[in-house]
């Protein structure tokens, strides 16, 4: 099956969890589909769900001029999220929620089979990595984990809405962007 039957048939999976998400858009993703990136977030704001595309309020502008310090931009990377519908308020997804969208969204990377991947924030580190704690103690660290059939590198690094409330910490978030192409490079 190709790659555009293997994610339409995914996309008709995630249509059935909004029952959480009562008048909410989904939003699956963007980018290329073959692009050896992939970025996972956490869920939609606002303006993704009325545009229907993952980051591209004002966190999503951030993340853009970020992979532009290394040479990327949406033409070379392919964009998703733990959860592809807005929670109420922007709240944080729920344990339960990341539990039942983690399980598609493995199949979302083993469906792109990206070379790298970064993960924005804590909620993406739960879901992917196991990872319960400070985002600190994966924050700029390369994990290799297997995801169904295949061997992923994985890199985790600071959420843009985060960096948005702490400007400060922009400095460390690059220097995890660099760390992440020169793996990407090799
Ligand atoms: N924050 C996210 O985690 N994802 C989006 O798509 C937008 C903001």
């Amino acid at each position: 099956m190709d790659k555009n039957k293997k994610l339409s048939n995914l996309k008709k999976l995630v249509l059935k969890l909004n029952k959480n998400f009562p008048g909410k858009n989904l939003v699956f993703s963007d980018g290329n589909k073959d692009a050896k990136v992939m970025i996972v977030g956490e869920a939609p704001g606002l303006t993704e769900d009325k545009i229907q595309k993952p980051f591209v309020g004002r966190a999503g502008k951030l993340l853009d001029s970020l992979l532009e310090t290394i040479q990327l931009d949406r033409s070379k990377v392919y964009i998703t999220n733990v959860v592809n519908y807005r929670p109420e308020k922007n709240r944080k997804p729920t344990p339960e929620e990341i539990n039942e969208f983690k399980k598609l969204l493995f199949k979302h990377i083993e469906i792109i089979k990206p070379k790298c991947i970064l993960l924005l924030g804590a909620t993406a580190a739960t879901a992917v990595l196991n990872h319960i704690g400070p985002l600190s103690e994966v924050r700029g660290k390369w994990n290799n984990i297997k995801i169904i059939n295949s061997y992923f590198d994985i890199l985790t690094t600071f959420h843009p809405a985060f960096l948005l409330r702490q400007p400060a910490q922009k400095k460390s978030s690059i220097e995890d962007l660099l760390e992440f192409k020169r793996k990407l490079s090799s």
